[in-house]
């Protein structure tokens, strides 16, 4: 059973099914952590009702881009767990500036990046005790999100083989695959790191979703989109340490 999860990004789009597809769970986790940027704004009021209902989630304000806010979460996640670890680390919270190559600047740059890979690299520095507490504490499981794993949301637009098939020279998104690229790279690197741990490192493609960034023509819903994840993390073993895997438990080329 996965005892605690943490998700970033979670007051809409995918982060926000993620949050009712563990509530739903026949044994859903005794802590679901629910971290959003502001989570007594006006774009967080489902979150808010859900948390209200479910005294299992607990709602916490984390800033990926922020330290401070990165810090503060740890703090009360670790008040939660009273000793435990956390099982399950997902960096979700992500932005897809739309830009091409010829419009793309250096403050889009910068700032995608810093979401999409300064995010979830300090997200992870900062939990990793806790990411290790859990393998340590629960190493009679196999490796895999009962035992510790991290999960960077990640995607297919980042994936440099499959660039030409992608490519689409209005839409390029520059900013957005060159972080999706950085994070990959990122999320290697952890694996390697982290094996010693026993914590399972994997990148993850949700798909096309009908999200806010995914817009109304994209051809899953979070419903179906996050129905697969669930399985993807169910699932998730060593073989997936380290590489990118598709919201249908497909494995996608770096
Ligand atoms: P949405 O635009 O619907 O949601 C993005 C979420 O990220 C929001 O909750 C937003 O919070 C949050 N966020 C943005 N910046 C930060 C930050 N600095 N700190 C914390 N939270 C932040 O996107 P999706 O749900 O579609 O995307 C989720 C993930 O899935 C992203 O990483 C995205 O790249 C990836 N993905 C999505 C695809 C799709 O088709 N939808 C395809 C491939 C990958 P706020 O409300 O405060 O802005």
């Amino acid at each position: 059973m996965i005892s605690s999860v943490l998700v970033t990004g979670s007051n809409r789009g995918i982060g926000l099914e993620l949050i009712k597809k563990f509530i739903a769970k026949s044994q859903p986790p005794e802590k679901i952590f629910a971290t959003c940027r502001n989570p007594n704004g006006p774009r967080s009021e489902e979150l808010r009702s859900l948390a209200l209902k479910h005294s299992n989630i607990v709602l916490l304000t984390l800033d990926a881009t922020d330290t401070n806010s990165v810090k503060g979460a740890v703090v009360e996640v670790e008040k939660h767990l009273n000793g435990s670890g956390l099982n399950l680390l997902i960096n979700n919270a992500g932005v897809m500036p739309r830009v091409n190559l010829d419009k793309v600047d250096a403050d889009d740059m910068i700032d995608t990046f810093r979401t999409n890979v300064v995010g979830p690299m300090q997200v992870t520095q900062a939990f990793y005790p806790l990411l290790k507490k859990s393998a340590e504490n629960n190493a009679q499981e196999l490796l895999g999100c009962k035992r510790a794993a991290l999960v960077n949301v990640s995607s297919l637009l980042g994936s440099i083989e499959k660039t030409s098939l992608t490519f689409d020279v209005e839409k390029q998104v520059v900013s957005y695959r060159i972080s999706k690229a950085a994070l990959n790279m990122l999320t290697r690197l952890q694996s390697e790191t982290y094996k010693k741990d026993g914590i399972i490192c994997t990148a993850l493609h949700p798909g096309w979703v009908k999200t806010e960034m995914g817009t109304e023509r994209a051809p899953l819903t979070t419903d179906e989109s996050v129905t697969g994840i669930m399985e993807v993390l169910n699932s998730l073993s060593e073989k997936q340490n380290g590489i990118l895997v598709c919201w249908d438990g497909s494995v996608l080329p770096w």
